[in-house]
């Protein structure tokens, strides 16, 4: 009798980076929308994507949340939410002066840099801001504080062209999803021009950024792929496609989910990397797996280079919530 088997499968190598995915400032966003829609039930606004990633938004919009760009755009009779990026100081504001019920889903590690913002201008220093143009984190810290108050640099090239009022009293703050090492170097270049400058006390690039970047870093020289799993839009998940290729990853791409694995790449005994920015669910790291399980038998290795157990605080209204 002849017996059909199936041929086997051709190996992968799967490298899984931890930590990797949601952060407790993403978790304590995506928990305030869901809660407030069970306690004051459908529609709840959300000012801006919650977190960025479309996957976090689509779920919530199909549980009864309403995304918007502006206040304007929300009834004033249901409650509004504001995005873990943060907003500028107008906008609760607003949203006080119409009498309108709000939640700050704002991650505190934002809100913190708010404050550093905000005790720097009050001691009358000068503050640079470093981060990425129009992202709505910067977009909010800048507006903690009167316009032209913040200068915004993105880049080393340009410390040098920056011409300050007080060069002996100038304060750093920066976003908290840039890259690690590009931050240090616009810093060691702000130092050799300005040597009393005002930094930190601990750096304002988050636990969570730092984490997810550091486990790529220790992963991405044995990846013939590294994959990110985000959106276009998330900064933590572009800054890790970057620190992989800085640290050796042959490439590196980020994937929306599995719908992008890039399958004509991927060959029989290649290593492939895998790591999720900050607002991806671990859902879409789980599909992509099995994904790739589908076509390939699969020699995995977890490389974990830190514990994580922060967690934050809900609002004081949502605290009753289930
Ligand atoms: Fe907060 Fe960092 Fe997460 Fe942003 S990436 S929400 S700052 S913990």
């Amino acid at each position: 009798m002849h017996t059909h088997t199936a041929s086997p499968k051709p190996n992968l190598h799967l490298i899984l980076a931890s930590p990797r995915g949601f952060c407790a400032g993403v978790d304590r966003a995506i928990q305030i929308v869901e809660r407030a829609i069970s306690k004051y039930g459908a529609p709840v606004y959300v000012r801006h994507e919650i977190v960025h990633n479309h996957h976090v938004v689509k779920d919530l919009e199909n549980k009864g949340a309403v995304f918007v760009d502006s206040l304007n755009e929300c009834p004033q009779d249901r409650p509004v939410i504001f995005s873990a990026h943060g907003v500028p100081k107008s906008v609760p504001q607003t949203a006080r002066n119409r009498n309108m019920f709000y939640l700050d889903a704002t991650c505190p590690l934002v809100s913190k840099v708010h404050i550093e913002a905000r005790r720097h201008f009050e001691q009358g220093r000068e503050i640079i801001l470093i981060g990425h143009k129009n992202h709505p984190e910067v977009i909010g810290t800048m507006g903690q504080l009167p316009e032209n108050a913040i200068f915004l640099i993105e880049t080393k090239q340009q410390v040098e062209s920056y011409l300050p009022q007080k060069s002996d009293n100038i304060a750093v703050i920066t976003q908290t999803t840039l890259s690690v090492d590009d931050t240090a170097d616009i810093i060691k270049a702000l130092k050799a021009r300005f040597p009393n400058l005002h930094l930190p006390h601990k750096e304002d690039i988050c636990y969570a950024t730092t984490n997810r970047q550091a486990a790529v870093k220790v992963i991405a020289q044995n990846c013939d792929i590294l994959l990110i799993i985000g959106s276009e839009t998330s900064s933590n998940s572009l800054r890790l496609v970057e620190v992989g290729q800085k640290a050796g990853a042959r490439q590196a791409m980020l994937i929306a989910g599995e719908e992008d694995l890039p399958w004509d790449l991927i060959k029989p005994d290649m290593r492939i990397g895998l790591s999720a920015g900050a607002s991806a669910p671990e859902l879409l790291v789980e599909n992509v797996i099995t994904a790739l399980q589908d076509r390939f038998t699969l020699n995995q290795q977890d490389i974990k280079t830190a514990r994580e157990d922060i967690t934050f605080r809900l609002p004081r209204q949502l605290e009753d919530t289930p």
